[in-house]
């Protein structure tokens, strides 16, 4: 995907301020923190959503979540955190290059949802 903003996250060709890079997998803060501790973890591989994930992309997302408590901890985030997957319009996906966030800070990050 030439014009996917977290392709070019990914190759370093814009700028972001990265946690960890391996082979498969990409870490970096959010530009737009929402908690105190706040960042994203993608495949590097293009995948727009959870939807379209697949066979192929086993290994890159069983990294992310087997490293995912690593990278929070490594950032300060001791006593929990919340890995969030927004996916397609109802889930509120803003970004189609498929990204888990993880959350956290000294408080509960609070109700999982707002109810309706
Ligand atoms: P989502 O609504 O799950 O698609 O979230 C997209 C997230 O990407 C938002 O939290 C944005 O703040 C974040 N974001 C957008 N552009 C950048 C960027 N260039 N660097 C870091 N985070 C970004
Ligand atoms: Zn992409």
């Amino acid at each position: 995907m030439t014009d996917c903003i977290f392709c070019k996250i990914a190759k370093g060709e814009i700028p972001s301020r990265k946690i960890y890079e391996d082979d498969d997998i990409f870490a970096f803060h959010d530009i737009n923190p929402q908690r105190p501790v706040h960042f994203m973890i993608i495949p590097k591989a293009h995948i727009a959503t959870l939807y379209d994930a697949d066979v192929r992309h086993h290994a890159a997302l069983g990294k992310i979540l087997t490293k995912a408590g690593e990278l929070a901890r490594g950032e300060g985030l001791d006593d929990g955190f919340r890995l969030i997957a927004n996916t397609g319009r109802v889930g509120g996906q803003e970004v189609y290059h498929l990204h888990f966030h993880v959350l956290g800070g000294p408080e509960p990050v609070g109700p999982m949802v707002q109810r309706l």
